[in-house]
């Protein structure tokens, strides 16, 4: 007794194998068509589950990403930019740095492209397959200050834990209570030679360490942000600006 292919796709189905079930009759279609090999034919199975799967994954990180802008390194103009190349850009595109649990920082004033580049960079991440999240500072800090007051602070961190790649947004002198900082300190740490960390600020770190001198939550937050990290700096006139000037 031979079943219909609606009644072998449902075994599928039942299997958990839902994109097979619903490839089925195309497959079958085009495998009777290139009069492929039952080896073949099975393979081309597996392999369409596979990558259904993993293009939902991919879809899925994208939209867990929280990209407030879609930005692609595509559209990136890098003769605008004096301080970097493309070539150092594109270099981190094997995500090794990732792999490394390495940091990249991004350092320049505004609208130079140091955003543009952090979410660039995260979107080829998500298509590498690597979970990604993009945050501001304020409200990363919000986020914190939520969870701690809730008790919550530990499970906030651990979720955070599991991205790869967390990108945080225009961290800069951010008028941040003690608690704040303290909360903050608690996550870099967390996520220090574990996942990789991109920040996008204005100021130098340098500066930072004068600003903060005697503050002994900050100074290891910027030391282990540091350590590890592939530093940009990024300077010329604001894009934004150049651009209304020629239009
Ligand atoms: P920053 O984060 O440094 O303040 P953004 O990344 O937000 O700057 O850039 C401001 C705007 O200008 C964005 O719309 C961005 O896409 C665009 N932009 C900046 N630099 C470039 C560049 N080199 N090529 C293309 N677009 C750019
Ligand atoms: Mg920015």
């Amino acid at each position: 007794m031979s079943l219909s292919i609606e009644q072998v796709a449902g075994r599928y189905r039942g299997i958990r194998c839902n994109h097979i079930a619903q490839g089925l009759a195309d497959l079958l279609r085009q495998a009777e068509a290139n009069e492929v090999s039952y080896l073949a034919f099975a393979e081309a199975l597996v392999v369409h589950e596979q990558q259904q799967r993993n293009q939902r994954r991919i879809a899925l990180n994208r939209r867990k990403a929280g990209f407030p802008v879609d930005k692609r390194l595509s559209e990136f103009d890098y003769r605008h930019q004096t301080t970097i190349t493309k070539r150092q850009i594109t270099q981190l595109l094997d995500f090794r740095f990732i792999d490394e649990r390495a940091n990249l920082i991004f350092i320049g004033p505004p609208g130079v492209g140091k955003t543009h580049l952090a979410i660039g960079i995260g979107q080829e991440a998500i298509d590498a397959g690597y979970k990604v999240l993009f945050t501001s500072a304020l409200g990363l800090v919000e986020k914190l200050e939520l969870a701690e007051i809730k008790g919550e602070l530990k499970q906030q961190i651990t979720a955070l834990q599991k991205f790869d790649l967390v990108i945080i947004d225009e961290l800069g002198y951010l008028p941040m209570s003690r608690q704040a900082r303290y909360n903050l300190f608690q996550l870099v740490n967390a996520l220090y030679e574990y996942r990789s960390v991109i920040i996008t600020t204005n100021k130098e770190f340098t500066a930072w360490g004068e600003f903060f001198q005697d503050d002994s939550v900050v100074v290891p937050i910027v030391d282990r942000l540091i350590h590890h990290s592939h530093i940009f700096i990024m300077g010329g006139e604001s894009y934004r600006l150049r651009q209304k000037r020629q239009g």
